[in-house]
């Protein structure tokens, strides 16, 4: 499988560890708001990724965290906790906002079909593990203490911008726009692994350490986590592309300061969902999740789609009417797939030619478009018998997740386009086109649609 992999900037052949295994980390989210439609889409990008090496046939281990401390509202060391200004606002403890929106996020999480990671950790959990690193880093120079606080000293890396191919190197922290400038470290671009002091306002999240009383940084939580329950060396690790600084940086550079060798093989980063106002953001306010659209209308599943059907290394835009189509498109598709007649013997040259197409779609750095294409084309092709058609569709929809071959429930159907069939019909007979309008009739009741005519007028019952 050739994937781009944001540390050497280029599609590389992935080559994992440890032949037919793989471990992958993927950075959960924080739980101080609803997760919205952009963080999904990062979630989509990962279940493509995790489908695709299992399709493969890599044994697959994935970890991931719920940040649910140590997340302040720059990204970096200065202002809030997310969790304690949450928790203030809505009158409530840190613990149970991480809890109401841990759910929310699992239940819009499911709706799209994304398989849960196998190891599952918030990071409040896992506070030895973050005093174990930041005791070793400080024994061994690469960490300081200041002001209270406990710092990585960026100094130390010998690369410390190569995730960002050096982009950032005029981006330090204390320069960018909205972060404070911080005396108490060395450099400005110096980021806290444990804060003593500062920002104990308000603070119920508090552990002991052995440089006092506070709580971890945002960083160590992924690093802490994925070498704790992955080990010292892992395949994939990724997030959204605004991971990359200075989330994955300074994770990278205190892992592998603390391991004293290479972490993580390949970097995985899926570009952003972007409204008309720009990225969609928690902090920003206006926010779209994957329940809201149900409510809307919306099938979870036509968003999936829509995000397949682009790249995830590209931006992507939503709107409303470019879901609306995806919804078309969608349902159109599977209506299709519910047509197809279950007969014929498996074709087994095409079967493996029409398997293979597919896997060099998706294993071409995830091109899901591609891989939509052959889709369409196994459906289209007239000389394929529908067994073998409807075997192919089961086989994709392993990594396209989109139930293809599961019927309409009531709620699905779409009144549209089934008046549409009606007035077809209707076309059909007054042509005394009687095969066409028994043809209409039974693609419809493969859908579970009955046709009734009354005088004057055809209705419709949804078994
Ligand atoms: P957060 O809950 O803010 O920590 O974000 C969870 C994940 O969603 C992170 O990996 C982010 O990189 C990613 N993310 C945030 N906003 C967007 C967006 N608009 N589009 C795509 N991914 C996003
Ligand atoms: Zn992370």
């Amino acid at each position: 499988m050739k994937l781009y992999n944001t540390l050497t900037h280029k599609e590389e052949e992935f080559i994992p560890i440890e032949e037919g295994k793989v471990k992958m980390y993927t950075c959960g989210p924080t739980v101080y708001h609803y997760a919205h439609i952009g963080n999904m889409r990062n979630y989509i990008g990962h279940d493509i990724l995790v489908r695709t090496l299992k399709y493969l046939g890599y044994e697959v281990t994935r970890a991931m965290n719920i940040t649910d401390v140590g997340h302040l509202t720059s990204d970096s060391d200065s202002g809030e906790d997310k969790m304690m200004k949450a928790a203030q606002k809505e009158g409530k403890t840190a613990m149970e906002i991480a809890k109401f929106y841990t759910e929310a996020f699992f239940k819009d999480y499911d709706k799209l079909n994304l398989l849960r990671p196998d190891i599952l950790k918030p990071a409040t959990g896992e506070i030895d593990m973050y005093i174990k690193m930041i005791t070793k880093l400080l024994e061994t120079g690469y960490a300081y203490i200041s002001g209270g606080n406990v710092y990585f000293d960026i100094s130390k890396v010998k690369d410390y911008y190569a995730l960002t191919n050096h982009v950032a190197d005029e981006m330090v922290v204390g320069v960018r726009e909205g972060v404070e400038e911080d005396s108490a470290k060395r450099n400005q671009a110096d980021f806290a692994l444990w804060f003593t002091s500062s920002k104990f306002e308000h603070h119920e999240l508090l552990w002991d350490s052995p440089w006092g009383k506070g709580y971890p940084g945002w960083h160590i939580e992924c690093s802490g986590i994925s070498i704790k329950y992955l080990g010292e060396q892992m395949d994939i690790h990724g997030g959204g592309v605004d991971n990359i600084f200075p989330h994955h940086t300074n994770e990278i550079a205190q892992s592998e300061c603390y391991l004293g060798h290479k972490w993580v093989n390949y970097w995985f980063h899926n570009e952003h969902l972007l409204d008309e106002s720009g990225k969609m953001s928690k902090s920003n306010g206006a926010i779209l999740t994957v329940s809201l659209l149900e409510e809307k209308g919306y099938d979870p599943l036509a968003f999936r789609f829509m995000a397949m059907s682009s790249h995830y290394r590209k931006q992507l835009l939503f709107t409303y009417d470019a879901l609306d189509q995806a919804q078309s498109t969608y349902k159109k598709l599977r209506t299709k797939v519910l047509n197809i007649a279950d007969e014929g013997k498996i074709d087994d040259e095409k079967l493996s030619i029409y398997n293979q197409k597919f896997i060099d779609s998706i294993s071409d750095d995830l091109n899901t478009a591609n891989a939509l294409a052959t889709l369409y084309e196994v459906i289209k092709d007239n000389k394929l018998n529908g067994h073998t058609k409807l075997e192919l569709i089961k086989k994709f929809d392993g990594v396209f997740a989109l139930d293809l071959t599961k019927p309409f429930a009531k709620k699905e159907i779409d009144e549209k386009y089934v008046e549409q069939m009606i007035e077809k019909r209707s076309e059909a007979k007054k042509n005394k086109d009687y095969a066409l309008a028994d043809q209409i009739r039974d693609e419809l009741a493969k859908q579970g649609i009955i046709l009734k005519d009354t005088p004057g007028k055809t209705i419709y019952e949804v078994k």
